[in-house]
């Protein structure tokens, strides 16, 4: 896989079913923003997360009581790896170790004395779970905050990098590493500085991002230069949102980077005077049937969406399949060649018949 080629390296650490580092494909996560205690609504929206690929879901534990939610979701056959995220009671971390979660995100902002997290360390190391150290913008220590004036780079960095290091003294090196602010500048910067100075994988997100119509693009800008120079191992789009957006937004990101192997790769014209068919609308109801067809080929496949015969069939000829747009009708090329007209009430089921045609074919040559 490309991605690996360029990759930083990193040591591989295993949360539940799901390696994340090392040579591991890039992981989608999100969170669930169902109450906890909510036993019911917090499975189903995880099993919906499931359904649209969500990797690794988290869930807030914000008392030692919500984790016993951890244990009831392994006992009713969840197999997503869950992860208790942990802010100032560290009694909560050690309840959702015992209660089976697969990773522990604790706040370093905010989790209290050393001795608290060596507790937690005790706990997990015990199980084999990794720790996510957690730093975020919103909740930096006071003192960083005072040394450094503002949630810097250089103030986030060097809170992950000091809990990393106090996890090392009570011997525990099964870490994971977020830092994440709402300005995707700084924490870009900030998981730069700490790149060079360890080999733990790293979670990347912009928190608080916002709603999906600013959030994606800052997402995009945040995690995809960073990934895009081989650092990240593990994402979250945060987004003001139904979290299944969230991962059928992180999936996008990694698909439309080339990160991830898989998936189909949509590319279609911005129209213009030459253009003589509604391919705004044709191309947009072929991402919708795409998604929701839930085609998500092993290997990648390129469909080419082509407004005229200019640049339409060049392009399609790049691309496994595609159309040209014509009036009232398309050319429809495979692997360079055209293969016959076809009218425009017929594009979308060709193409997505096409499309299932070629996964098809993949899963059977594999
Ligand atoms: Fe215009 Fe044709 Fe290019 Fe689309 S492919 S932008 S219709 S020239």
């Amino acid at each position: 896989m490309l991605y690996n080629e360029y990759r930083r390296k990193t040591r591989q650490i295993r949360v539940g079913r799901v390696a994340v580092g090392g040579n591991a494909p890039v992981s989608v996560q999100s969170m669930t923003n169902t109450d906890t205690l909510d036993f019911a609504a917090t499975l189903s929206q995880i099993r919906a997360l499931e359904e649209a690929g969500c990797d690794i879901v988290r869930l807030a534990v914000p008392h030692p009581d919500a984790a016993a939610t951890i244990y009831r979701l392994k006992e009713a056959g969840i197999a997503l790896p869950l992860v208790a995220d942990i802010h100032f009671d560290y009694k909560a971390a050690i309840r959702a170790a015992e209660a089976g979660a697969d990773k522990i995100r604790i706040n370093p902002g905010n989790i209290g004395s050393d001795d608290r997290v060596k507790a937690v360390a005790q706990a997990c190391r015990s199980r084999h779970i990794p720790i996510r150290v957690g730093v975020n913008s919103g909740s930096l220590e006071g003192e960083l905050l005072e040394k450094y004036g503002a949630p810097t780079a250089e103030a986030l960095a060097e809170s992950a990098m000091r809990h990393v290091r106090l996890l090392e003294k009570f011997d525990f090196d099964d870490i994971i590493i977020a830092v994440k602010s709402s300005d995707p500048a700084r924490m870009n910067a900030a998981v730069r500085i700490i790149a060079d100075q360890c080999d733990y994988p790293f979670h990347l997100g912009v928190t608080e991002a916002g709603t999906p119509t600013s959030g994606i693009i800052k997402s995009a800008a945040g995690i995809g230069s960073l990934l895009l120079s081989g650092i990240g191992d593990t994402i979250r789009v945060s987004l003001t949102a139904d979290p299944v957006r969230e991962v059928i937004e992180g999936k996008r990101l990694l698909s439309v980077l080339g990160i991830e192997e898989g998936g189909v790769e949509i590319v279609s014209c911005p129209t213009c005077g030459r253009t003589r068919i509604d391919l705004i609308a044709l191309a947009e109801r072929f991402e919708t049937a795409v998604q929701e067809a839930n085609i998500r080929p092993k290997h990648r496949i390129k469909v080419a969406v082509m407004g005229c015969a200019v640049n339409g069939p060049g392009e399609a000829r790049e691309a496994d399949f595609g159309i040209a747009g014509g009036i009232g009708e398309a050319l429809l090329f495979r692997q360079g060649e055209i293969v016959r007209k076809i009218p425009e009430e017929e594009i979308i089921p060709t193409l997505l018949s096409e499309l299932k045609m070629l996964a098809d074919a993949q899963t059977y040559n594999d």
